[in-house]
């Protein structure tokens, strides 16, 4: 058995407020690695407070070597105020916004905005013992659970691989172009660029919890901490992983404008080629338009998005709102790369 303590953070805001970020800490008496998980980075991405709740009973039970550092609410300004960044407005941007968005701040300002102080608190507090980076994230729900890791950082790419999801992207730098590390930047590659490794996951959706979504994430963890040797047990592997870098995609347009009904599918589902995806309910005369895969394959994308990218303005309810005009994508099918070099 090991005890959990909760420990703190201490940052301030821009008018000097102090506040405290608790964080679950766990140290086993053999040494090994020190494993930071921070979830809620971005205050409406909470799924990954879920998963380290439920990842706790076996961190306390079974912690074998190394730390485990879990933050569940690392911007936990951002939770009270239910968005993604502490200082948010609607219409503003959402990821690109390197003042706001803690994400793009590392390693952050002591005297900067409330994005950066809080950056610069986890520098301080919480990085320096950290050795390996697990960052827990949500993207909307019409995307597929993703998990990111660094080209070449052998440790990334296993952890990509032990997290099990259908599918991961690795990144790549070239350091011929520019010398690493490049500030600010985020959290995960201030890990990589000073000789750490990890990975990022985002789950699929933000603004609430999705049992299906949560029990990804706690096997994404577990299967980590047993790759790691942190705790005992294999790491447990099913679905085909599909590597995003070398798969191939089909968008599916929507033929007219109208209103996406989808059938009882979800994002990383397999899908057949001609299964039936929803039906457009057509605005202006009332047609009712099927819509089939046109390629056996796994969604990658399900659901109407728009607005997406590093340069939106960023709406939660417009975004996801199922109205389709002309040719707007409505799925993504992701196929083949179930193998690369990196498997
Ligand atoms: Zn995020």
């Amino acid at each position: 058995m090991s005890d959990i303590t909760v420990k703190y953070i201490n940052a301030r805001l821009t008018d000097e407020t102090q506040y405290r970020i608790p964080y679950w800490e766990a140290r086993a008496t053999e040494k090994g690695p020190c494993l930071l998980i921070t979830s809620a980075l971005h205050g409406n991405e909470i799924q990954g407070a879920e998963v380290l709740r439920r990842v706790l009973p076996a961190v306390r039970a079974g912690l074998q070597r190394g730390a485990c550092l879990f933050v569940p609410m690392a911007n936990i300004m951002a939770v009270r105020r239910r968005q993604p960044h502490i200082d948010f407005e609607l219409g503003h941007y959402y990821g690109s916004d390197n003042i706001n968005n803690v994400n793009c701040a590392w390693p952050g300002k002591a005297d900067g905005s409330n994005g950066q102080r809080l950056a610069h608190a986890f520098y301080q507090d919480l990085l320096p013992q950290a050795t390996h980076l697990f960052d827990l994230h949500c993207y909307s729900r019409c995307w597929a659970a993703i998990v990111y890791a660094r080209t070449g950082n052998e440790t990334s790419l296993a952890m990509a691989r032990a997290c099990a999801l259908r599918f991961a992207k690795h990144g790549f730098w070239k350091p011929e172009i520019a010398k690493r590390p490049i500030f600010p930047c985020t959290q995960s590659d201030l890990f990589y660029d000073t000789g750490r490794t990890g990975v990022t996951i985002e789950l699929s959706g933000q603004y609430g919890f999705c049992e299906r979504e949560v029990r990804r994430g706690v096997r994404a963890v577990l299967n980590c901490l047993r790759l790691l040797r942190m705790l005992p047990g294999e790491v447990e592997r099913d679905d085909p992983l599909i590597w995003l870098n070398d798969a191939q995609e089909v968008q599916v347009a929507a033929p007219h404008s109208g209103l996406f009904m989808p059938v009882e599918l979800n994002t990383s589902d397999p899908v057949e080629k001609g299964m039936l995806l929803g039906h457009i309910l057509d605005d202006r005369d009332l047609r009712e338009t099927p819509i089939h895969a046109p390629v056996k394959g796994y969604l990658h994308q399900y659901g109407v998005i728009r607005g997406v990218g590093r340069n939106i303005v960023f709406d939660p309810m417009t975004i996801m709102h199922p109205f389709v005009t002309e040719g707007e994508t409505i799925a993504v099918i992701t196929f083949g790369a179930f193998s690369s070099a990196l498997t």
